[in-house]
Formats: structure tokens, C-alpha cells, sequence
């Protein structure tokens, strides 16, 4: 029996499916779960030795590849120094500092632990803010696991099946409005009748949990607008895509400035740091100044701010989002023209370090679209890039991660594989 299997199986005895996280199973693409034992630039090695060009980077975080020798520095010389005080640091003050100063919609900030705290407090704040109950979300996007937030969400709840979890009273959902990402006359018409109770809209503004799904030319700007009108607020939820779409994540991108902006990931560079943030009127109603209460006794943990410092460093040094699109471009243009030579349907989008592959001809705008790809296709293809030594997303619909190591003789390599493999498609 292999390691993999051997431990999978102790695994499952002491563990729910084995795994801590759903989305690490590979419960919709079928087989047993790669144990990594150890990551390194742009691969990891799983616990039976093998190697793996790896294309998840922990869920987003390893923009600089694995164990990047100057994050791993600034853990050691941090942890020498104590792991956690429950007292305020002079690095929570720079990593907040910098954070407000790379993200200009952001005047004050609160660091927590995970996206789940950052959009939950987010959340909170907004109703806390406004007065107001309802919150609008929308269909496919995955904002961490709050009760009010698991309502026809993405990512591993999609990949399961079951995009509404159990074990969460109708009561506590009965103030989620979930409406079609990119049906910007949805949310109008839901302003229009009940515009005076909405505390906010909070939406990934660019979909990474149902597979990538790009916001609809106007989409952004409506939401800003909307929300401008009714005295809501407007929640970006950054998590996944601040700092890995761009310098600015899509608030560079688009130039729309939201109200509150969550973020993690990429943030702590591998270490559990998130954060939640914005206009300075609206932060100023969290605790201790304000009645809207949140807290943490590993909030702003020095190592993982050491950790989440050093990599954001690295990301503002001259040419790091240029060499990090490229790298992505590489990968996405080899892929299509791979599928393309082979004849299988199959499209890509990228920005910055995140992409979407899909088994279908065009490019998907809504959860409808990803769903109608080809799965079965999708499925096949992870495994024979697997047994290749490729290691993508193990769902159909989870986004793509590129870091600064994935250097075009690795990518190439990547699209050699496929090609190999799209043309056992076509048999
Ligand atoms: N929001 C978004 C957009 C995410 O992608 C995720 C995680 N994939 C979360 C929130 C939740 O973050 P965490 O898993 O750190 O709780």
C-alpha cells in the first residue's frame, strides 16, 4: 500500500473524510488525497516521494512559491522571540500601516486570523454600521463559513454538491438575499423594494470559488452605485484575490473603491493572518472604540505578521506582478493552444497569478455557465496530469494559482504534459 493511501486511511478513521479542509479530498474527482510532506519554489512532494508542479499554492497564499527563503527567515527570527504575547505589536502596526498604504480604500484595519473571521466581522460591522439586517451575496461565491454566508455558496460546497450547508437554522439565513453574480438588474430591483433594510452587498469581485468568473463589464460599478444610493455598504471580499490579481487586487484593477475590503491569504504568506478593513467611519464603530464587537487571541500573531511582512515586501519590489502575469500567460496560452491542436473544447482566462481552465468553448460569465462545462473532462484531465507529476485543483470548480517561481521552463513543461494528455482525448 502506498503512504498516500496508508495514511489517508488512518486518516479517515480519526479525521471527517480524512482531511481538515473539504476541498483537500478528492471527493468529486475521485482517488486518494496527495499527504504533502514537504514544498519547495513551485513544487511539492507528497508523502510516497513524489514530485509535483503545484498549481493550488496552499489555496492562494504561495504567490512566492514555497518556503520562500526570506519568509521562511523572518518566521525563524520571530518564533525565537515567542510565538504569542496577546499583547499589541510593533509588527501589527506596520503590516497595518503597510496594508493601508498599498490599498487606498483601506484608512484603518483589523487583523484576524482567517478570510471566515475577516467576512464575518465585515459582515457584523456593516449591520452594526447601518442598522440594518439584510445582506445581499451572491450565487457561486465563497466567503469563508458564517452561518449567514453559507447560503448557495462556491468552492467546496459546490464541489460537494450541497451549496447550502445543513446545520444552519432557516432564521439565521432568512436576512441573506442570494442573487446571480453579473445580474446587476437583480440587485436593482432588490434595492428598489427593500433598499432601506440592505446593510450591504458583499461579493468576490472577481469569482474564485465557482472556478475564476470575471465580473460583467458594469457589474462593479452598479454595486458601487447601488450601494452609494441606498447608504449600503459595499463589501469587496479580497480574500483570494487582493494582492494576486494585481498590486491592488481588483480595486486596482477596476478603480472602484469599496467600502470595507476582507483579505488573508496572500496576506500572511502561508501563515494565518487575515484582515478587515476600510473607511475610517465604519471602523470606527469596532470595539474597543466602537459597539460592534470582534476579537482574537491569536489575532495579529507575530510570527504569522513577520511571515505576512515579508511576503508583501517581496510583492511591492519593481517588476513582481510583471513577471508573475507572464508566468501565468505562459501557462493559459500553451494550455488553449494545446486543447486547440487536440481539438477538445476547452477555454482559460488568467489575471495576474489566478486562472480558470474550463472544458468549454467560451469563457463562463455565472455559476449557470461553469456548471454546463464538461466535468467528466475536467475529471479525466486532473488525473492524467496527476499521474504526470501536475497537481491542479481537484474540483471543477476552484480557480488556478500561479506563483513567481512557476517560470515559463516549468509551465512549458506543464503544457507538454497536457498536450500529451489532450491527445489521448481525442482517442
Ligand atoms: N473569501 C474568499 C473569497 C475565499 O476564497 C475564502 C477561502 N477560499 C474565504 C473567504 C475564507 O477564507 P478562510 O478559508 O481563510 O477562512
Amino acid at each position: 500500500m502506498s503512504r498516500n493511501s496508508e495514511l489517508f486511511e488512518r486518516a479517515c478513521k480519526v479525521i471527517p473524510g480524512g482531511v481538515n479542509s473539504p476541498v483537500r479530498a478528492f471527493g468529486s474527482v475521485g482517488g486518494t488525497p496527495c499527504f504533502v510532506e514537504r514544498a519547495q519554489g513551485p513544487y511539492i512532494w507528497d508523502a510516497d516521494g513524489q514530485q509535483y508542479t503545484d498549481y493550488v499554492g496552499s489555496w492562494g497564499p504561495a504567490i512566492l512559491g514555497h518556503s520562500d527563503p526570506d519568509v521562511i527567515k523572518a518566521v525563524q527570527e520571530a518564533a525565537v522571540h515567542g510565538l504569542s504575547y496577546g499583547a499589541p505589536t510593533e509588527g501589527e502596526v506596520v503590516l497595518a500601516e503597510t496594508l493601508t498604504q498599498m490599498l487606498p480604500s483601506i484608512e484603518q484595519v483589523r487583523l484576524v486570523s482567517s478570510g471566515t473571521e475577516a467576512t464575518m466581522s465585515a459582515i457584523r460591522l456593516a449591520r452594526g454600521f447601518t442598522g440594518r439586517n439584510t445582506i445581499i451575496k451572491f450565487e457561486g461565491c465563497y466567503h469563508g463559513h458564517a452561518d449567514s454566508l453559507l447560503v448557495k455558496a462556491g468552492s467546496g460546497l459546490l464541489t460537494f454538491g450541497n451549496p447550502t450547508s445543513a446545520g444552519v437554522p432557516a432564521e439565521f439565513v432568512a436576512h441573506t438575499l442570494v442573487l446571480d453574480y453579473n445580474n446587476l438588474d437583480a440587485v436593482r430591483d432588490a434595492f428598489k423594494q427593500k433598499g432601506d433594510e440592505i446593510a450591504c452587498i458583499i461579493v468576490e469581485p472577481f469569482a474564485g470559488n465557482m472556478n475564476l468568473v470575471r465580473p460583467a463589464p458594469g457589474f462593479l460599478e452598479g454595486l458601487r452605485e447601488l450601494c452609494t444610493e441606498y447608504g449600503a455598504v459595499l463589501i469587496f471580499d479580497e480574500v483570494m484575490t487582493g494582492f494576486r490579481v494585481g498590486p491592488q487586487g481588483v480595486q486596482g484593477l477596476t478603480g472602484i473603491r469599496p467600502d470595507l475590503t476582507t483579505l488573508a491569504k496572500v496576506i500572511g504568506g502561508g501563515m494565518p493572518v487575515g484582515a478587515f478593513g476600510g473607511r475610517r467611519d465604519i471602523m470606527q464603530c469596532v470595539a474597543p472604540v466602537g459597539g460592534v464587537y470582534q476579537a482574537g487571541t491569536l489575532s495579529g500573531n507575530p510570527v504569522a505578521v513577520a511571515a505576512g511582512l515579508a511576503t508583501l515586501k517581496k510583492l511591492a519590489q519593481p517588476g513582481f506582478y510583471d513577471t508573475l502575469t507572464a508566468n501565468t500567460a505562459n501557462l493559459i496560452q500553451g494550455l488553449k493552444a494545446a486543447a486547440q491542436e487536440a481539438g477538445v473544447p476547452f477555454t482559460a482566462d488568467h489575471q495576474g497569478g489566478l486562472f480558470g481552465i474550463y472544458f468549454s468553448e467560451n469563457v463562463p460569465t455565472s455559476l449557470a455557465a461553469v456548471s454546463a462545462g464538461d466535468i467528466e473532462r475536467f475529471k479525466q484531465f486532473f488525473h492524467a496530469m496527476l499521474d504526470k507529476g501536475v497537481y491542479f485543483a481537484p474540483s471543477a470548480f476552484e480557480a488556478g494559482f500561479v506563483s513567481v517561481q512557476h517560470t515559463s521552463d516549468i509551465t512549458d513543461a506543464t503544457v507538454q504534459a497536457a498536450r500529451e494528455v489532450f491527445a489521448n482525448f481525442k482517442n
